[in-house]
């Protein structure tokens, strides 16, 4: 039996892609966790395998009303990521970030927990900055489609910041850049898992626009440990700090990364050495890259600067793409051939 120690954790989204990491992780720790989830994109099922834990505790419960729990440390996950899910109920998306940050502040507050925003690169919106720096202010349309979720979190971090100076609470935020790895769900819409559902499908590849447009891709175990660090960071270190992988993509590379994914892991199961749970017939992509119309507002490039995050957190990602994609394709795979 693992030794416990007596911080409790609250993780608000803990049933998600993210947050189902998180508590993983922090069960693993020593932490008493509990997961705070309305399960509007998670999933039983991402936290099925630590139901048994009597040390890990699961509440339904939406974060836009208050909760009254006595907790160490909160992790503010709770908010849907993928641009359709998020654009699905956009009013619902803004209060998640601005009265579930309230409350989640005000929990704090009372309870004198430490608390951390999963904020996000979006902050910075369109960048005309690039690499982006935490000092970026952004460029950021307040109006579109993508604003529900950009201007939320934008209007989350003010809170946290004046939370931070009027009331002397301990904050941290971490600005998210894509992160991608198994649990994602397979329908959500984001590049990763699209790519990944096409090619194993044998269905074409939608790159939209160009396919010139770049992102920066974090594998999740990298993403969790910074999140980690930065809450046992020095109280005095607030962030904001870019959490994410500085190596660069455009999406057409991406698309042909993930093809070759799935071809390297069918001729790996051709010649016996199946990884788990691969079903082999699936692993030979008949899909091509096409390309389709450019979402409104979608950003240009994105990368992160994270000298803060390499300086002061002594963080820097290990996973390479490559590497991260072979893992996330076997999880679809095991996933699409149930
Ligand atoms: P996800 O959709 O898988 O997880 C979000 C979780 O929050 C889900 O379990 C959902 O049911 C829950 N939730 C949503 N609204 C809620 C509410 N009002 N009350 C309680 N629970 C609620 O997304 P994810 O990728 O795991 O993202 C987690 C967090 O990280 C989000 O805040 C997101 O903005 C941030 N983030 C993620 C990325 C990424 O690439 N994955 C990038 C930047 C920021
Ligand atoms: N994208 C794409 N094909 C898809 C899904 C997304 O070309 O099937 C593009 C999208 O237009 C964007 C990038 O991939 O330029 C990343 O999209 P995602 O929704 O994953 O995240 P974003 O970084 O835009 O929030």
């Amino acid at each position: 039996m693992k030794n416990y120690s007596s911080k409790r954790a609250l993780v608000t989204g803990g049933a998600g892609f993210l947050g189902s990491h998180l508590c993983e992780r922090l069960l693993s720790d020593g932490y008493e966790v509990l997961c705070v989830d309305n399960f509007y994109t998670g999933r039983r099922s991402n936290i099925a395998h630590l139901m048994n834990n009597p040390y890990f505790e699961v509440m339904r419960h939406d974060i836009c009303f208050p909760l009254y729990v006595e907790v160490d440390e909160i992790y503010n996950l709770a908010c849907p990521a993928s641009p359709i899910h998020y654009q699905f109920d956009p009013v619902q998306t803004t209060k998640t970030s601005v009265h579930g940050s309230i409350n989640m502040l005000g929990l704090a507050k009372r309870v004198k927990a430490k608390i951390l925003q999963a904020s996000t690169s979006e902050v910075y919106g369109d960048p005309k900055v690039h690499p982006q720096p935490e000092t970026y202010w952004g460029n950021v349309n307040p109006i579109g489609l993508r604003s529900c979720y950009d201007e939320g979190k934008r209007c989350a971090e003010t809170l946290f910041f004046d939370y931070h100076r009027q009331h002397r609470l301990r904050i941290k935020v971490a600005r998210i850049f894509n992160t991608y790895g198994p649990r994602m769900y397979p329908n959500d819409g984001r590049v990763v898992s699209n790519f990944i559902m096409q090619a194993l499908k044998g269905e074409d590849i939608t790159v939209y626009g160009d396919g010139k447009q770049t992102r920066s891709f974090c594998f999740v175990d990298d993403l969790i440990d910074g999140l980690i660090k930065l809450m046992n960071s020095p109280d005095d270190f607030t962030g904001p700090v870019n959490l994410g992988n500085p190596d660069e993509f455009t999406i057409l590379e991406l698309a042909e990364k993930v093809l070759e994914g799935v071809r390297l892991l069918g001729d790996r199961s051709s010649g016996n050495l199946i990884p788990n749970n691969l079903k082999p017939n699936s692993l030979i992509s008949k899909s091509k890259i096409i390309f389709a119309p450019l979402p409104p507002d979608d950003p240009a490039q994105r990368k992160p600067d994270i000298t803060q995050a390499k300086n002061i957190l002594k963080w820097k990602p290990t996973i390479k793409l490559e590497e991260g994609l072979i893992k996330t394709i076997e999880y679809f795979n095991a996933f699409h051939s149930r």
